[in-house]
């Protein structure tokens, strides 16, 4: 290592709702920002994906956002302000729980690839290289948008764009758009765009909506069904398969609209739109995928940890802790990839990893 090399007992990856979590409960174990432990996020300013959020989500139509330990949303977001941007209030939020618990994120860092791990990792970045005893990966999904893949797929003359490029409909404007995914986004996005131009739905299977209010049983039940997954190696699954989609105002909104009546998946894309097995055509201007993002672990390659269910085998309470390389954590993964779920994760990666790491237990 040369001198401009940094030391640290836990490097955390990514400032978002579970980086922000894990910061508070190492610095409340006593370890001291920046010497400790560091945090590091790529994003100029604080807010995670949220900054990200196109203009239409707000606080009212948001699924919710859990408060971080210490520091409750509405005493920085006043209730009153549901109409407010979460691609704004969020961000707000988490600016002042990092001042508040003086977290002294590091950013704009970007960590290109972690690597070593017999006594510590090599954690390097743009801004230097950090050498760790520790590693809690939190670095969402965001940067990792999916669009699965279609014979003909390269040779579409039209826009394909994914959930992550929303901004707002008016640059669908009269463009026959063809939307793929069954989730929420994919819902909300039809309602919006169908306002605008033509849309078909297409998703591979029948969606499931979801009457009744949030069902706090129903959630726990697919929280469990991917931790299940991710400790048998598994890759985490989607939770909506399972929690349904939920009816709200906007939803029997465009439903009696005729917009959510969904066709099956497409055998192939043409130049000028998508066939079907069945031989039907649909020429299309648009295809907009929102069909998802896989987690943002790239980074951590050279650790080898994907096994051979094609996913990383996770243990740990809560499922945080890569079975393989225990001094490893990965929150806001898997069953943790919620608010609510990042929020206990820090929590428990926390305690585990600073177990596991010698003469850092205070
Ligand atoms: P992020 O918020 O994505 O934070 C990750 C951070 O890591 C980012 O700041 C990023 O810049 C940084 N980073 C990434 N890679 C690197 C790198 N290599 N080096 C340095 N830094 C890096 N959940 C809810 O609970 N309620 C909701 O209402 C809700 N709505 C959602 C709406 C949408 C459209 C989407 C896509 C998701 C929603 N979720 C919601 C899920 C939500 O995003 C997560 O629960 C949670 O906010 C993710 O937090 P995180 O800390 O894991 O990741």
């Amino acid at each position: 290592s040369n001198p401009q090399d940094s030391m640290v007992d836990v490097v955390v990856i990514g400032a978002g709702q579970a980086g922000l979590s894990a910061a508070f409960y190492l610095q409340k174990s006593g370890l001291e920002p920046n010497d400790g432990f560091v945090v590091l996020d790529q994003s100029e300013r604080p807010g995670g994906a949220w900054q990200h959020r196109w203009p239409s989500l707000t606080l009212e139509t948001v699924n919710g956002v859990s408060d971080l330990p210490g520091l409750k949303f509405s005493d920085v977001v006043p209730v009153e302000q549901s109409s407010v941007h979460a691609s704004d209030a969020v961000p707000r939020y988490y600016e002042a729980f990092e001042e508040k618990f003086d977290l002294r994120v590091q950013r704009p860092v970007s960590v290109s690839v972690v690597c070593g791990g017999e006594e510590r990792f090599r954690v390097e970045t743009d801004r230097g290289i950090y050498w760790a005893r520790g590693l809690i990966n939190a670095t969402g999904t965001w940067e990792k948008p999916f669009i699965p893949y279609y014979p003909g797929i390269d040779t579409f003359r039209g826009r394909q764009l994914h959930t992550k490029d929303y901004n707002t409909a008016d640059e669908f404007r009269g463009k026959h758009t063809i939307v793929v995914g069954g989730g929420i986004s994919a819902v909300q996005l039809i309602d919006e765009i169908s306002r605008v131009t033509s849309t078909t739905w297409v998703t591979r299977s029948e969606p499931v909506f979801r009457d009744a209010p949030f069902d706090p049983e129903l959630g726990r039940r697919a929280v469990a069904l991917v931790e299940d997954r991710v400790r048998r190696g598994l890759p985490p699954g989607s939770v909506v398969s399972v929690t349904g989609i939920p009816v709200t105002e906007q939803v029997r909104d465009a439903r009696s609209r005729g917009v959510l009546d969904r066709k099956p998946a497409f055998a192939r894309i043409e130049p000028d739109g998508v066939r079907w097995k069945d031989g039907t055509f649909e020429r299309a201007d648009i295809i907009f995928w929102c069909t998802g993002f896989r987690s943002s672990l790239d980074h951590l390659a050279p650790l080898g940890l994907r096994g051979q269910g094609g996913g990383i085998t996770m243990s740990g309470r809560l499922a945080t802790q890569v079975a393989a390389n225990p001094r490893v954590h990965l929150i806001g993964y898997g069953p943790s990839a919620s608010t609510i779920g990042a929020n206990r994760a820090g929590r428990a990666a926390v305690k585990e990893l600073l177990a596991t790491i010698d003469g850092v237990n205070p």
